[in-house]
Order: C-alpha cells, then sequence, then structure tokens
C-alpha cells in the first residue's frame, strides 16, 4: 500500500480534484507502474463533461508510459524497471471475441471498463474509506497506478517516453481505423473530419496507404496545417467552406472512405454526404450515448456504407511492437502530434484547450523518480 497524488473526478461537470490518495500492491496478473507521460484524450474530457457516464467518483487517464515499479504475484514477462506503454483494453484472451482475433472487443476488458474495476471486480485507489473507480483499467492521470499485466508492453530504451505515450490511443485508434477496419487501398479517396491526436494519425496512415487525395476538414486552422504536414493533400475549412461542395470540386464522385474522428452526430451525417456511391464512412469518433443519427435510406441502393470502429480494430500486443519498429525506423512520425506539454496539476487546463478545439494532443509529464 502506498500513497499517490491522483486527479479525481467526484462529479461530470465538475473540475477535478488533485488529492494524495492510497493505492493498493498489486495483485494477482497486475503490476504497478510509475507513469511519466500521459496523453489527454477526447474521451476523458467526455466523461469530465457528462456526455459518457462512468461512474464516479473516478480517475481519468487512458493512454500513456511509465516505469514498473513492482509486478503482482503471477506476473510473467515483466521485471521492475521495465519501461511500458499503457492500453485500455487489456484483454483476456479467453472471450468468444478473443478467441476470433478480435482482441479490440474482449468481453472482459468491456466489463473492467464498464464497473471502473480491475479483473476481480474490485478497485486498488482509496482515498480515506471510499473506493475511487479505475476508468478503463488504466487511471493514469496518477503518479502511480496498478494495471493488469495485459494493459501493458514493453517499448525500447530509444523511443521518448512522450512519444509513446499517444501509441496507447491515439495512435493505435487512427492508424488502426485505415489499416485494420478500412484497409485503404492505393489510389483510394480519404476524407477526414477532425484533425485533432486521431485525426493526424489517420491522416498519416492514409497517406502511408497511398491514398489519394487526401482532404483534411476542421475548423481550426492551425490543425489544417498540421494535417498539411502529415500528408493531407487537400484541406477545408469547414467553417468558412462548404465541406460537401469542396470534396465534390476536388474528387467529382465523392471519397471511397470518409472518417469521422469527432463523434459528433451532424459530422458523422456529413461524413455520409462525403462518399460516393460504393463508398464507407467509417465512424471513429466516439458520439454522446443518448446521441442519434439520421441518414437518407435511398442511398443505401448505391452502395453506400457506414461502420464503426471501436480502438481501430486494433490488436494491442501485435500492433504496438509493429508500430515501435515503423517508428525507430523513420516510417512513422509522433513528433508534431503532441502541442503541449503539462503538469498534472494543469489537467483543467488542458480540458478547456480540448474544448476550445486549440491544439492536437497535451501530454500531462509526472516528476521523475
Ligand atoms: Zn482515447
Ligand atoms: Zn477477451
Amino acid at each position: 500500500m502506498m500513497q499517490t497524488r491522483a486527479a479525481v473526478l467526484y462529479e461530470a461537470g465538475k473540475p477535478v480534484v488533485i488529492e494524495e490518495i492510497t493505492l493498493d500492491a498489486p495483485r494477482q496478473g497486475e503490476i504497478l507502474v510509475r507513469m511519466e507521460a500521459a496523453g489527454v484524450c477526447h474521451s476523458d474530457l467526455h466523461v469530465r463533461d457528462g456526455s459518457l457516464p462512468e461512474p464516479m467518483p473516478i480517475v481519468l487517464g487512458h493512454e500513456g508510459t511509465g516505469v514498473i515499479a513492482e509486478v503482482g504475484p503471477g506476473v510473467t514477462g515483466f521485471e521492475v524497471g521495465d519501461r511500458v506503454v499503457l492500453t485500455w483494453v487489456p484483454s483476456c484472451g479467453q472471450c468468444y471475441f478473443c478467441q476470433r482475433g478480435q482482441t479490440h472487443l474482449c468481453t472482459t476488458a468491456g466489463a473492467m471498463g464498464v464497473q471502473g474495476t480491475l479483473r476481480d471486480g474490485t478497485s486498488r485507489m482509496h482515498l480515506g474509506d471510499k473506493n475511487l473507480h479505475h476508468f478503463l483499467a488504466v487511471s493514469c492521470f496518477s503518479e502511480y497506478v496498478v494495471v493488469p499485466q495485459e494493459g501493458a508492453a514493453k517499448i525500447p530504451a530509444d523511443v521518448p517516453m512522450e512519444v509513446a505515450a499517444v501509441l496507447g490511443c491515439a495512435v493505435l485508434t487512427g492508424v488502426g481505423a485505415v489499416e485494420r477496419t478500412a484497409g485503404v487501398r492505393p489510389g483510394e479517396s480519404v476524407a477526414v473530419i477532425g484533425c485533432g491526436g486521431v485525426g493526424l494519425n489517420v491522416i498519416q496512415a492514409a497517406s502511408l496507404s497511398g491514398a489519394y487525395p487526401i482532404i483534411a476538414v476542421d475548423i481550426n486552422p492551425e490543425k489544417l496545417k498540421m494535417a498539411q504536414s502529415f500528408g493531407a493533400s487537400h484541406t477545408i475549412n469547414s467553417r468558412e467552406q462548404e465541406a460537401l461542395r469542396e470534396v465534390r470540386r476536388i474528387t467529382q464522385l465523392g471519397v471511397d472512405w470518409a472518417f469521422e474522428v469527432l463523434g459528433n452526430p451532424r459530422t458523422i451525417e456529413q461524413a455520409w454526404s462525403l462518399i460516393r456511391a460504393g463508398g464507407t464512412a467509417v465512424v471513429v469518433g466516439l458520439a454522446p450515448r443518448t446521441s442519434t443519427i439520421t441518414l437518407p435510406a435511398f442511398e443505401f441502393i448505391i452502395e453506400k456504407s457506414i461502420r464503426g470502429c471501436f480502438y481501430g480494430s486494433s490488436r494491442f500486443h501485435a500492433d504496438v511492437p509493429a508500430l515501435l519498429k515503423r517508428i525507430q525506423a523513420g516510417r512513422m512520425r509522433i513528433e508534431g502530434m503532441v502541442s503541449h506539454t503539462a503538469p498534472l496539476d494543469e489537467l483543467e487546463t488542458a480540458f478547456e484547450r480540448m474544448r476550445r478545439g486549440d491544439g492536437a494532443r497535451t501530454i500531462i509529464r509526472f516528476p521523475s523518480a
């Protein structure tokens, strides 16, 4: 048992409070990780602001890197001192989906997320006599975390912690959406609505897949500039330009693939409008739980499709080592996706920046031990 500093959200719509919390020692199959870097993602903001209901109180944070400080009983393949990246889908390897190779849909990991606990149904985090909930079995807005061993993968010594920090959500989701969910082919046309952390990864992966044109859509000129640097061939500022008219001007028929990376019902409908006959809208963004969309049903006759995308249909333990090799070989760029770094105490400022759509991603840096 130890004390650690963590950002506790007591109630949606209220600011997080930095507290000294009590953290239990890792149990069977769990590891204790001293965090070094954690990305601030829209899903954290959704919980903070109330559009994604979670059990409270909770410690948010679901992408990050750190160093293993202690291994629990039954842990194999990890040692104290290992540098690791965390995942919010610690797949079990046993359930229906894991056995079919769809580890991102693991029901065991899903249950941990719903209950806000670790696998045995209990929490390792406490404040006084109160239990705190885990967020997606990660909760890395905390100096130390206890996670299941399936929720971590090793990273080599020459990959900086803040580079690897975005792997666990933004990179896996964005790259996976293109390479695993969609399977974009060379020469196909792509539109990406929303050019934040995930959107930039969609753009980079589309570019590496040989897609052309790659049309970035956003309302922030700064993000559109970043989109260009990651491979967008065209940009549309949808505050000033009519996206549908511009996409038609560039592609005549519409795009083969439209990736929606905001989780906004209106832009999901917009993604549908941007695809050609036979094209597919891929919904990567997390929409508010009760929201609905309206599509012109007649257009199914021209073989337009829409499909969901969860965590880029990724397989964490296979994809992370492959992505790390591509990054190390200079075939994939992460630098430039992180727009801000901040200490844990400035988490609320990072949320505020995100609400304004300012910058691609903030990385929380923890003091090194
Ligand atoms: Zn995320
Ligand atoms: Zn499973």
